[in-house]
């Protein structure tokens, strides 16, 4: 089982999959952790964007996905990749068809070994269109910037509101206007804006929106 979970940066993803997977006895898979994880190794490398061996740079590399842990050639990359200038690179990398490409073969692998909880931002519409569950979770941008200043402070990094703020429309922009795979909603999408939803109020109305596509009757 596939359930899908797309969306802009600083909706609730990350947190509302891992619960949601929890409470469904699924794992979930983090794909723009994958992005990050290019972006990071990419950048040491001084691999840019516009390298034409880029996508063979990303095909070697490599990457360990474990539930809550990823690795870069053994080693722990969970807190280096959550960065501000972590987050602006895998959008930059994210851009390039290479880059896209490279990924698209480990994520349905990855997705395919279990039942799962799969976010991202093309998972819906390019990775997994058959998905058993789309699900689209939005929320206004400065309440994503919110959110995602006290995770980024919770985790002991420094930042401030407005820079958190100009990262996300920054990134929206360059997600949705990107030619190959732009974040867009699947027409099949249930759309859920959690604006005014806590988290644990999100992660019920996205389990009520598993259970009624899977006919087990919603709560
Ligand atoms: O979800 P997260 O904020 O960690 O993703 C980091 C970046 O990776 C996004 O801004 C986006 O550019 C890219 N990404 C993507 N496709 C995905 C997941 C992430 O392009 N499926």
């Amino acid at each position: 089982m596939i359930i899908a979970i797309d969306g802009p940066a600083g909706a609730g993803k990350s947190t509302v999959s891992r619960m949601l997977a929890d409470r469904l006895g699924c794992v979930r898979l983090d794909t723009g952790a994958l992005y990050r994880v290019v972006g990071l190794a990419a950048t040491r490398a001084g691999v840019g964007p516009d390298d034409p061996d880029l996508g063979r740079f990303v095909a070697g590399l490599a990457i360990d996905v474990e539930p809550d842990h990823i690795r870069l050639d053994g080693q722990d990359v969970d807190r280096a990749i959550r960065t501000p200038e972590a987050s602006a690179a895998a959008s930059r990398y994210a851009a390039v068809p290479a880059v896209r490409d490279a990924l698209l073969d480990l994520q349905r692998r990855l997705g395919r070994a279990r039942d799962t909880v799969i976010d991202g931002r093309d998972i819906g519409t390019v990775v997994f269109p058959d998905a058993d569950v789309k699900i689209f979770l939005t929320a206004a941008p400065e309440q994503r910037a919110r959110r995602r200043l006290a995770e980024l402070v919770e985790r002991g990094i420094d930042a401030d509101f407005a820079a958190v703020l100009a990262d996300i429309e920054q990134r929206d922009k360059q997600d949705s206007e990107r030619a190959v795979a732009p974040l867009r909603r699947a027409d099949d999408a249930v759309e859920v804006d959690t604006s005014r939803l806590d988290l644990p109020g999100s992660v019920d109305r996205c389990e009520a929106v598993v259970r009624a596509a899977l006919g087990g009757g919603s709560s």
